[in-house]
């Protein structure tokens, strides 16, 4: 079996599929390592194990809403997509999502994934309570008022805390949003306005493989004031973010309203390929460094165009989650969707980091990056109080791989 992308194999190892928690907790008691399967929507090691692995699809699925906290306790290996439709049919929603719903909360929250918006976090900042299995089998609850201490070191967690079987989120009355997007719009102009950009919606995406011009994706939601954006031309035909391929798998645009979760994510629920043809970069970099940045990547520009599928920028909204690329600063993230199948792809990767490394640049847990652990850890101020989180709650390495001990084992400090 092998990831989303197809360039990692999960190997021979035995895949269990628990029907109930019981079965779960004795699988994960009787194991020397395990791992938790999510979507596979990962591009890195970050997915491995020397043992066996788990995937929850299996465990009865539930979506309980609670109105008085503003929260939902949701099975933790549910899709967002199925979250999502669950959610607005009870009338309420997630503040966002990201380009896919196709992945399960658990998996994207241990890695930080994240769409965009300025007053928008990564979709590990909504969670406000999780439970998790322990490496001896026991159930151990976390919420974010009781446990101060760890809370915020146990949300973005890398899979390697334990396996969590329920996550709670902060939600909010649900709500529409319009999409559209303008064409054509000069780079130069995105960089030089690049506060007005993304303060034209709610979501703004601007896409673009770093030649003259780029595609802004402006998905603004109908209860706020209209901010006009004069850059680009309007499109008025349906667009997928890649030039030539096709726009029925993405989400509905030109301005037609519609529920949250069927405009924030570009793509639609189950309408991507189940196999990919591409692999993905992304690095998150303070908010103030984004015209730096525009202008570093345009003068390699040459050298992206041709191994790029695509490019995106998108803003994020700084946290408090220890391993969060969004910790404690406002974050503007680069995101590269490579061709599948490039020669010489890593020194391409390692030209972007470059460039972006020295600008502050943290690289996505689930995309490939070219630095080594030390490096990447040194961006991280709380990553000695996660590797003491990490020793307390699994001393024996059991939720741990090459990938995580690398970063956050005893050698690693
Ligand atoms: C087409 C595509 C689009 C993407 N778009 C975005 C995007 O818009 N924004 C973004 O930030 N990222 C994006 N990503 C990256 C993606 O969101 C991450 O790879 C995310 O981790 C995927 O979730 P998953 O369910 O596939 O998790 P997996 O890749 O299966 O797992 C990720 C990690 O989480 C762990 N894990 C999973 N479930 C549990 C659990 N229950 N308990 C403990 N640990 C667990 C796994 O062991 C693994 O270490 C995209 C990826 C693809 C392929």
């Amino acid at each position: 079996m092998k990831n989303w992308g197809g360039n990692i194999d999960i190997g021979p190892a035995r895949v269990s599929r628990p029907e109930s928690l019981e079965e779960l907790r004795r699988i994960v008691a009787a194991s020397e390592h395990v791992r938790v399967l999510g979507a596979r929507h990962s591009f890195t090691g970050i997915l491995t194990t020397a043992g066996g692995y788990v995937q929850l699809d299996g465990l009865p699925k539930a979506v309980d809403i609670d109105t008085a906290a503003g929260t939902a306790t949701v099975t933790a290996g549910m899709r967002y997509a199925d979250v999502a439709t669950a959610l607005h049919r009870a009338g309420y929603a997630l503040a966002n999502l990201a380009s896919l719903p196709d992945i399960t909360v658990a998996g994207a929250c241990a890695t930080a994934t994240h769409g965009s918006g300025d007053t928008q976090q990564g979709l590990a900042g909504a969670v406000t309570g999780m439970q998790l299995v322990d490496p001896q089998g026991d159930v151990v609850d976390l919420r974010r008022d009781v446990d101060l201490d760890t809370f915020a070191g146990s949300v973005v967690s890398l899979g390697a805390l334990g396996v969590a079987v329920r996550m709670t989120l902060a939600i909010e009355p649900t709500f529409d949003v319009a999409q559209s997007v303008q064409v054509a719009a000069p780079l130069d102009e995105v960089r030089d306005r690049f506060d007005e950009v993304y303060g034209a919606a709610y979501s703004v995406s601007v896409f673009t493989k770093w030649a003259d011009d780029a595609n802004i994706w402006l998905k603004r939601r109908t209860d706020r004031p209209v901010v006009d954006l004069e850059l680009g031309t309007r499109a008025l035909s349906r667009l997928n973010p890649v030039p030539g391929s096709d726009p029925a798998v993405c989400s509905p645009q030109l301005g037609v309203p519609g529920p949250w979760h069927e405009r924030l994510p570009h793509v639609r629920a189950g309408a991507i390929a189940p196999v990919g043809d591409e692999l993905q970069s992304e690095y998150f970099l303070p908010r103030a460094a984004a015209p730096a940045a525009f202008t570093a990547l345009r003068e390699i520009g040459e050298l992206l165009g041709p191994v790029l599928h695509i490019g995106e920028v998108r803003t994020v909204r700084g946290d408090d989650l220890w391993l969060s690329p969004a910790y404690e600063r406002d974050s503007v993230a680069f995101h590269f969707t490579w061709k599948k199948g490039t020669p010489h792809l890593m020194p391409v990767i390692a030209a972007v980091e470059e460039r972006l490394v020295p600008l502050g640049a943290r690289p996505h847990w689930a995309k490939l990056t070219t630095l080594a652990g030390a490096e990447i850890r040194s961006g991280y101020r709380r990553a000695a109080d996660f590797q003491e989180l990490r020793e307390k709650f699994d001393p024996q390495g059991k939720f741990g791989n090459d990938f995580v001990d690398e970063l956050f084992s005893t050698g690693s400090l």
